[in-house]
């Protein structure tokens, strides 16, 4: 997807503040932190929602999250506690339409979100 960002990411066209990289995910921080830690983790295949999530996705997906996880363990907040967020079109906010898993983390979260 040329005009999409995050496949901008992907391609190295645009070089974002990476903290993890394999050949099915990239994780990097988000420009526009919401927290102390706020990272993204995105799949490198594009994909626009979760709605368009296939049961052959799973293991990508699955890998996401273990990511995030293990992000939340190296910055040092796994203990204590983080946020993971995906969110899916206009009602959830998304403005990238590339999945991506938002990580936050080193404050206290608060409930109900915004
Ligand atoms: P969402 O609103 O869930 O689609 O999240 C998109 C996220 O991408 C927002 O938190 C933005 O701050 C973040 N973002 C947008 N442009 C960039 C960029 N160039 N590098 C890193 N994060 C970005
Ligand atoms: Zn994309």
């Amino acid at each position: 997807m040329s005009d999409c960002l995050f496949c901008k990411m992907v391609s190295g066209e645009i070089t974002p503040d990476t903290l993890y990289e394999d050949d099915d995910v990239l994780a990097f921080r988000d420009i526009n932190p919401q927290a102390p830690t706020h990272v993204l983790v995105i799949p490198k295949q594009h994909i626009a929602t979760l709605n368009d999530v296939d049961e052959i996705h799973a293991p990508l997906v699955g890998k996401m999250v273990r990511t995030a996880a293990a992000i939340a363990r190296q910055e040092g907040f796994a203990d204590a506690g983080y946020r993971t967020v995906m969110n899916c079109n206009a009602d959830g906010g998304q403005t990238v339409f590339h999945i991506h898993l938002h990580l936050l983390g080193g404050r206290p979260m608060h409930w109900p979100p915004g």
